[in-house]
């Protein structure tokens, strides 16, 4: 899950990482209020923030949520510094418009909350990042000099300047592994001395907080040499919830797409593609390999979705309105392996679904294994207009030829 950026730095707090001092708002009835609380801790300068799950704000354009081809103002973050008047305009420029940066793709974010925070002099900026390399079992460090840059340029364009650690999960990160950090990022005196806390302390974070990314980019090093996290990119690993229950409450459903949502209450593990087959698998390995098969057959498929290995007639009615809310879904792909879930309960689901929703578009179905033989049965004598296929390649040409005819 990811998390947004004024979470991201209330968490790595708790680890005496510094970050700098800021509140959220949702509102600009609450910004003045939020400045003189700020003022109140004797700052002075302000950075205000759009909060969206995607990074490259700062380069990012902000458009009017009414016209979206209305370019409101350049940037969704931008450093104000004392001009409070500047800060105020900005910030409900931001607040309820749509934010288009390089990760979020043309349709962009609504900013639906601002973040505003000191703002700081600095004199260097530095990526850090942490993350899982499966590869090797380990975890990874990655630094670079060359921070507050797109890192994926940075790896393409000049690899050399990012420094990688791994570190071995079982001993942390190690005291010579933070010093070599420190050295390849050109750091001495006071600023190496408060960049090893950084680090150290960032590392337990990661550890602690069951991260699978914490990216700090900027990481800067100010006047008085101390080390601060300027940004804060975060993605909690779901599989650790059940021993991080606080973790609930930091979902933003504003910023998941609302068709996985709705799955996730049916307990359907949905995944919204952009093809035009809509899948309907139990398991998850058959369900990848339904897709591979369309893709192979010509087709592109709308959505990944496993059903699960418990599927009931209802489950199959929820699951065929999920993919049929999708509208680029032209025709539908029911591949069932009956082991533990029975095919003849798959297929009174079809049928219960046929009865209860408008399917407009033609299905094939395939169903093996436990009761395979009842469930033909209860289709073909349902009176439906199914297309039947018996092996996966069968089904997946024939989908696609529903859909090309
Ligand atoms: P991103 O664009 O989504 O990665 O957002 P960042 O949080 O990294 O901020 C974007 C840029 O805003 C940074 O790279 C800085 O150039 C600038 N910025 C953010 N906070 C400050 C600050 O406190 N002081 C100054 N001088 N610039 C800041
Ligand atoms: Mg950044």
């Amino acid at each position: 899950m990811k998390i947004h950026e004024y979470q991201a730095k209330s968490l790595l707090k708790k680890y005496d990482v510094p970050v700098q001092e800021g509140l959220a708002i949702n509102d600009m009835k609450y910004y003045d209020d939020v400045i003189s609380v700020l003022k109140e801790k004797g700052i002075s300068q302000f950075v205000v923030k759009s909060q969206i799950h995607a990074g490259g704000r700062g380069k990012g354009k902000v458009y009017s949520r009414e016209n979206r081809d209305e370019l409101v103002v350049e940037g969704g973050v931008k450093f104000v510094g004392s001009d409070e008047q500047k800060g105020k305009d900005y910030a409900a420029k931001l607040l309820g418009n749509i934010l288009v940066t390089h990760q979020t793709g043309k349709e962009g974010k609504e900013v639906q909350t601002l973040f505003i925070t000191e703002g700081i002099d600095y004199k260097k900026e530095f990526y850090i990042g942490i993350l899982l390399d499966r590869t090797v079992s380990k975890n990874v460090i990655m630094a670079s000099t060359e921070g507050g840059v797109e890192i994926e340029k940075v790896a393409e364009e000049t690899p050399e300047k990012i420094i990688k650690i791994w570190i071995d999960p079982s001993a942390g990160l190690l005291s010579y592994q933070a010093r070599e950090l420190a050295f390849g990022l050109g750091l001495e005196g006071n600023a190496y001395k408060n960049f090893i806390k950084f680090i150290t302390n960032l590392y337990k974070a990661y550890e602690g907080l069951d991260a699978s990314l914490l990216e700090i980019n900027p990481m800067v090093l100010t006047d008085e040499d101390k080390i601060i996290a300027l940004d804060a990119k975060v993605t909690l690993d779901d599989n650790s919830f059940f021993r991080h229950k606080e973790y609930a409450e930091l979902k933003d459903e504003n910023e998941e797409d609302p068709l996985e949502l709705e799955a996730a209450k049916y307990n359907l593990n949905y995944i919204k593609l952009d093809g035009n087959v809509g899948c309907m698998v139990n398991g998850a390995g058959l369900a990848m390999g339904t897709m591979d098969l369309i893709k192979l057959a010509g087709g592109s498929p709308a959505n990944f979705l496993d059903v699960g290995g418990t599927a009931t007639p209802d489950t199959v009615e929820n699951g065929f309105k999920i993919i049929l809310s999708d509208k680029n879904v032209k025709a539908i792909l029911i591949n069932i392996f009956g082991g533990i879930v029975r095919c003849d309960r798959v297929a009174m689901g079809v049928v219960q679904a046929a009865k209860n929703i408008h399917i407009t578009v033609p299905v094939v179905v395939r169903l093996q294994g436990t009761n395979a033989e009842e469930a033909k049965t209860i289709l073909d004598e349902s009176g439906l207009n199914l297309i039947s296929a018996t092996t996966l390649e069968e089904a997946a040409a024939k989908v696609t030829e529903a859909i090309s005819s």
